[in-house]
Formats: C-alpha cells, structure tokens, sequence
C-alpha cells in the first residue's frame, strides 16, 4: 500500500501549503518543526494500521467483560511498554453486569416452515430455552408513551423505531419500549433492522445492565416477510437466544503518559477498545484505538514533550454505559482541575472534518484558534451541537472541555455494529491522517498558553444538557444503574 499512502503524503503537503500562499515570512519555528515530524511519522510508519491488524485478526470482536477484552487490554499495554512508554498501566474498575452472547435462532413455524435472520442486542436476556410464540406487529413508534395492546402478551412483537417520529430520542424510546412491552407480558421484542442487506444490528444502549425482555434485531427483509404472513391470519416463530448473565465482574483502562516539561495540567486523548462481535470492532473502534496508540507512539519514537502532560486512555465498557470512562473519571476525581482539554475519537477511520465541543459556546473562538494547526489536516472546524454518542458523555457531565472528532461518515452507518466492520474495510489513508490529527491536537493543547475553557459547575451542566437537549438522555443514562 505504499502508492497510496505517498499520493495521500502529496495531498496533505500540497493541503498544507494552500492556506500559506504566500511564502512563510519566518523560518519554522520548533513547533513548526515537530508537527511537520508528527505528520510525517503518521503518514508513512505505518503504524496504527499495523496495530489494528493485529487487534482485529488476533484478539477481533472484543465485548465488556469477556476474555477478548482483557487480551485487547494487555495488546494496547504491551504495545505502549514495548515502545518504551514505561508509564503505561491498567486501570481496573468493577462491571455490575457482565453478559455472554449466545448464538440466537429464529424460525416460522406456522403457517409455513422458514428460518429468519435475527440478532441479540446486547445486555438482554435469552428465552427460556427454545420458545414456540406467535408474532404480532406493533408498528412503527410514534409515541412510547402511547397504549400497549393486550395482544402482546406472550407474543413476540415487531416494533418499527425507524420512522416513528418519536417524541423521545431512538435509544431512549427503544429502552421505555422494551420496558413497557415486558410489563405487557411480551415474550421477546424484534427491532426492525435499519442495515442493508439482510444485516442485523446490536447494541446495549439503555439495556445496560439487564434488559427486561429479550430485544432482537431482524432483518428488514425478514420483518417484511412477517408482515405479509400477519396480513394473512395468524404466525407463530420459534426462537431460541441463548445469553446470560454470569454476574459481576471487572474490567480495566489503560492509561500511559507522555510527560510534559512542566507537567501540571494535562491534555487526554482517548479512545475505547471495546466493541461486538459480530465481527471485529475495526472501525467501532479499533481504528480510534489504533490511531491514540500510535500517536504516543511517535511522541515517544520523535523524543517530542510537550509543556503539559498528553495522557493516553483507551477505555473499555464504551458501549454499555460508557463504563470505562465513568470508572476513569470517579478514580481521577481529585486530578479533574488538572484537564486542559480531552480528545475523544470514535467516528470510524473516515474524513476528518473538526471537533465537536457539546455546546460550549464560551470555548468556541479559542477552540478555533487552537485547532488552526489541524487546518491541513481537514480538521479544524468547530461544531457546536452536543451529544453522548461515546465516551464524551462522561466528560460533558463532568464540566470538562470535551472535543469528539467529527467525520464525514461515509458509509459507517451501514457498517456500524454488524458483521461486516472488519478490517480490510478500513481506509489505510484515512487512519494515518487520524493518527496525525489526535497527535497534532493533544501537542498543541498540551503547549497553548491558554486553556481552552474551564470546568463548569454541577448547575452549569445541568444547564448545558437542557440548552443542548441532551437531559431525557442523560435522566436516563444516569439512572439506568439502578436495579430494575
Ligand atoms: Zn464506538
């Protein structure tokens, strides 16, 4: 892959001259000097993709709490020891809730004899044992709080959340839904599918740490056949989901520092290793993974340090309750004052566009000053709408100045959560130039005089997640480890 990473070098120095048309009137200046070395390195050592080849091929699919995410743990620690970060450390935190995913099957059994392709979300319960139910639709959303016929007791029940116009978010109707539906008495919940072809979906978000009935992705062409069939008379599916719960349990970060020249504040840089696995979690979100681990490993590999300290944290438990980062900041609590900035990563290896900073207004002119180096790069936009996607949730509510790294996503929708987010689907080019950018964004915010903003108070938060929409969310999230 050596052309295409030298056309993409011709494109970035070429992108890089364009802003400054006129000759530079100063010769470079050190820091000049480092992010054209930073750069350089990101582009052409390879690294990040070597890294996430490994991740994929030898740990691959990498769910919370399972061997697999432990192995993708000591890969990320090894790796930074190796590079000489003797710093790098894991982080342990308890899991309330670990899960294992069985295998789930489906099949019509009445009025005709027809397997069905479905998928368990995840942090669901299994049926008990194989289950003979029959089907009924619910259709599409349009109010999770509108009444629950008595027809879905003891049935399975296709819910449409795709085009429902729901007066609350997806994730948060989906979970009211689910709750709703087993105090019906439903036997299992099917999510129509939104992915092309036949490809089914997982997820735990708002299911975390037990979801209340088994919640089932089918695909789009399968909840359609059902629908014909129900159109007709009466069907009945077998279902067999074999998951369970086998208590709680631990987890872990990993944490590695490349000390600054007067380290008392410290920029974050971080990504989260868990995934599913379905396939091998390569975009979602070994390719953010790949490109944070390889960005320390240039500061390393350069001899480059900062004023302030950049810290590496690669969190596991993303995409349950974003785990991880929550465990990292309630560890952390007395060092929070010390974060000039955190740098979250997990949009998929596509074009880089800017950073999102959650609806902080008072960093938004500074925060385009100091994103003035990641020009080049594509990725000096500032975007002002907030979200909990990932990690950044922690973060936002914490008061901390967070920037998500935003994309054009391309096609990741489509890839997102099933089972072709592999490897080779990865653009080389693409993972190179995050590299680049996380590297070029926590040097120069670990070396800017000033701080990009400051930490807001508990009622300014709260004030933030109303402004930016984000408190239905949030309610939900932050009540969600509560016994059920
Ligand atoms: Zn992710």
């Amino acid at each position: 892959m050596l052309r295409p990473v030298c056309v993409m070098l011709a494109l970035v120095v070429s992108a890089a001259l364009a802003p400054a048309a006129q000759p530079q009137a100063h010769s470079p200046t050190q820091a000049d000097e480092d992010i054209a070395r930073i750069v350089g390195y990101s582009m052409t050592r390879g690294g990040a993709l070597a890294f996430l080849e490994t991740l994929s091929d030898t740990v691959g699919g990498r769910i919370t709490g399972s061997p697999e995410s432990r192995a993708a743990a000591e890969l990320i620690l090894k790796t930074l020891k190796d590079a000489g970060i003797d710093s790098a450390h894991l982080e342990e935190y308890d899991l309330t809730s670990q899960w294992r995913h069985g295998s789930a099957t489906g099949e019509v059994i009445s009025p005709v004899k027809r397997a069905i392709l479905i998928g368990s979300y995840g942090w669901v319960p299994g049926t008990p044992g194989p289950i003979e139910v029959p089907v009924t639709d619910f259709g599409p959303i349009g109010d999770e709080r509108a009444s629950i016929p008595a027809r879905v007791h003891g049935a399975a029940v296709i819910v449409d959340l795709r085009s429902g116009g729901s007066s609350s978010t997806y994730v948060g109707a989906r979970a009211i839904i689910a709750r709703r539906l087993a105090e019906a008495g439903a036997s299992a919940m099917f999510i129509v599918s939104d992915k092309p072809d036949r490809m089914v979906y997982t997820s735990a978000f708002g299911f975390y740490p037990r979801a209340p009935l088994p919640v089932i992705s089918i695909a789009s062409e399968d909840a359609a056949f059902l629908r014909r069939l129900i159109a007709k008379g009466d069907v009945k599916v077998r279902l067999d989901v074999q998951n369970s719960f086998p208590g709680p349990g631990k987890e872990r970060n990993v944490v590695a520092d490349i000390k600054g020249s007067a380290p008392s504040e410290m920029v974050l840089l971080c990504a989260h290793f868990d995934s599913w696995d379905p396939a091998q979690g390569a975009n979602d979100n070994g390719a953010g993974v790949a490109a944070v681990l390889e960005a320390a490993r240039i500061f390393k590999l350069l001899r480059i340090q900062p004023k302030h300290t950049i810290r590496f944290v690669f969190f596991s438990g993303e995409e349950q309750l974003s785990n991880g980062s929550r465990a990292y900041v309630e560890q952390h609590k007395d060092e929070l004052e010390k974060i000039r900035a955190v740098f979250n990563v997990d949009s998929g290896a596509h074009p880089p566009t800017g950073f999102a900073i959650h609806g902080r207004q008072d960093m938004e002119a500074i925060s385009k000053i100091l994103l003035k180096p990641l020009a080049p790069l594509g990725a000096d936009r500032v975007f002002l709408d907030a979200d909990f996607d990932s990690d950044q949730e922690t973060f936002i509510v914490a008061g901390l100045p967070i920037y998500s790294l935003r994309v054009d996503p391309q096609d990741y929708d489509a890839r997102h959560h099933t089972i072709i987010d592999t490897f080779e689907r990865v653009d080389p080019r693409m993972l190179a130039i995050h590299t680049a950018v996380m590297a070029v964004a926590g040097y120069s915010f670990a070396n800017a005089e000033q701080r990009p903003g400051r930490r807001l108070s508990p009622s300014e938060v709260q004030e933030l997640l109303k402004r930016t929409g984000l408190e239905q969310l949030y309610q939900l999230e932050y009540s969600a480890e509560k016994p059920q």
